[in-house]
């Protein structure tokens, strides 16, 4: 999955995603990344979120959603996606095995990300600049 989040000098606020789906998925399957509310969210008052990895599971805790919701009610982006992970690794003890990521961006300009595994990371564009970035992670 290509998940993006940007922003303009009005803090107006757009994002995209696109997947492949996950390898060996059955015929018909739908991923996360179609729902609106899983593999994305965007509310232009508040910020977006985007996410990769276990559809599924995404899906269940209705991540990006989630992400944008927490950050209406305060947290930062990199807060709220570490609670969005926390929420995937409570409700099923596998966790182990698939990997989840977030990654975020508010009003204001301020990312956050965050996965199961260490290993995914991200890229982020400011004043000309790109930086890679290691979110934050539950698992080495
Ligand atoms: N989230 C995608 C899906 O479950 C897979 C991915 O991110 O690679 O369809």
């Amino acid at each position: 999955t290509i998940g993006l989040l940007a922003i303009d000098k009005f803090g107006d606020i757009a994002g995209a995603c696109t997947t492949s789906g996950l390898s060996y998925k059955m015929k018909g399957r739908v991923g996360d990344s179609a729902i609106i509310g899983s593999g994305l969210f965007l509310d232009n008052e508040i910020g977006g979120a985007v996410a990769t990895g276990m559809g599924e599971e995404i899906m269940k805790t209705v991540g990006s959603f989630l992400i944008v919701e927490l950050m209406r009610q305060g947290k930062t982006p990199q807060e709220a996606c570490d609670e969005a992970v926390k929420r995937v690794i409570e409700r099923n003890p596998n966790y182990k095995n698939f990997q989840v990521a977030y990654i975020a961006l508010d009003k204001q300009g301020n990312t956050g990300g965050a996965c199961i595994h260490k290993g995914f990371t991200y890229e982020k564009y400011e004043n000309e600049e790109n930086t890679r970035v290691q979110p934050s992670h539950i698992l080495n």
